[in-house]
């Protein structure tokens, strides 16, 4: 998944460390969430207690890694990173949490992939600070109750709905993530353009902050591939005329979609005349994964209006027919 505009983090991403804004208030964006979540520190960090375990969803590149380290930064307390899929045993779950000092973060990325043998382990270590383990085995074994210190989980997930309720009615702070306004874009590519002293036009980064579809790690990840563009033709400053050339040139178009959305757009405009079609047949039609479909490339689509999600299935949006350039077949559904 290399496109430029996927929300997928990618290889050269780890330049993207650079941009992290580190506290709560260099955090642009997600109002809600961000005030709730200043509002619960400032009252975990009064009481000298651990924070409450904190659930972020939405989709991919909105900063759930990001919100995360801020969090324990902003308790003042130790950060720890692992993620569902690396869990590969209870005992590998045993070992983080037995070595977290009292009220550390630990941050479980993709929590819905863990698997369920291990979710149990995580249950009692959640609701009470306890881990009952399991030595040896057969006749032998014997259960053990450690002690755990109080801690906060951030788990993180790009939807809620694919966690197990008994997990997810154990995060005391769910937040959803939203998709970011272009001024919100706009104020984070002005901030990544200040750190990477790129002369950058207002109206220049306006038009990188429209069409990096809601999600900071495509508008930093866009940021810097139109300076890399403008570099090599000696374009100085980047004024919007060049930010719309290069950003052609990396096949986003003016919505900000790319490639693979308008490969899906056109599917069901033109394999099942606007819809409603099944996301799996989509799915087979494209050769693309349900998950890539369901949690990268529809919600933005959905929420620009380009894309209806109906009972019977997904439905080309008037957007969505303007978009292509066709005219529907038949008055479009509402
Ligand atoms: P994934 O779900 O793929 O793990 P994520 O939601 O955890 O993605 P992050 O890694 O936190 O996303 O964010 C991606 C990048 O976007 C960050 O490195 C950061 O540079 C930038 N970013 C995210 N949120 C913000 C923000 N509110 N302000 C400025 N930059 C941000």
């Amino acid at each position: 998944d290399d496109r430029a505009v996927s929300a997928a983090r990618q290889p050269d991403d780890a330049a993207e460390a650079s941009l992290r804004p580190q506290t709560l208030a260099d955090f642009t964006g997600q109002a809600a969430s961000r005030e709730n979540l200043g509002i619960f520190i400032q009252a975990a960090r009064a009481r000298a207690e651990a924070l409450d375990h904190v659930l972020l969803h939405g989709p991919p590149g909105l900063g759930k890694t990001t919100l995360a380290q801020i969090v324990a930064r902003e308790l003042g307390v130790g950060f720890r990173a692992t993620s569902g899929p690396v869990i590969a045993k209870a005992g590998d779950l045993a070992a983080i949490l037995t070595n977290l000092q009292p009220r550390d973060v630990l941050f479980i990325d993709e929590i819905h992939r863990l698997q369920p043998a291990i979710e149990e382990v995580l249950y009692p270590a959640m609701e009470d600070f306890q881990l009952d383990l399991i030595i040896g085995s057969g006749p032998a074994a014997r259960s053990v109750r450690i002690d755990l210190p109080p801690f906060t989980l951030v788990g993180a997930t790009t939807r809620a709905g694919l966690l197990a309720t008994p997990l997810r009615d154990r995060f005391g702070i769910p937040l959803r993530l939203v998709f970011y306004t272009p001024e919100e874009l706009l104020q984070i590519i002005r901030r990544g353009a200040r750190l990477l002293a790129f002369a950058l036009t207002e109206d220049g980064a306006a038009e990188i902050a429209r069409r990096s579809r809601g999600t900071p790690r495509i508008a930093g990840r866009l940021l810097r591939r139109v300076r890399d563009i403008a570099a090599v033709q000696g374009a100085h400053p980047v004024d919007r005329a060049v930010a719309d050339a290069a950003l052609l040139r990396l096949e986003v178009d003016r919505l900000g979609l790319d490639a693979m959305d308008r490969r899906y757009l056109r599917r069901i405009a033109e394999h099942h005349d606007g819809g409603p079609v099944g996301v799996e047949t989509l799915a087979a039609g494209l050769a693309e994964a349900r998950d890539t479909l369901e949690d990268v490339v529809e919600p933005y689509l959905i929420q620009e209006g380009l894309v209806l999600r109906t009972s019977r299935g997904r439905m080309l949006g008037e957007p969505g027919w303007r978009h292509l350039g066709l005219k529907p077949p038949r008055a479009p559904m509402p």
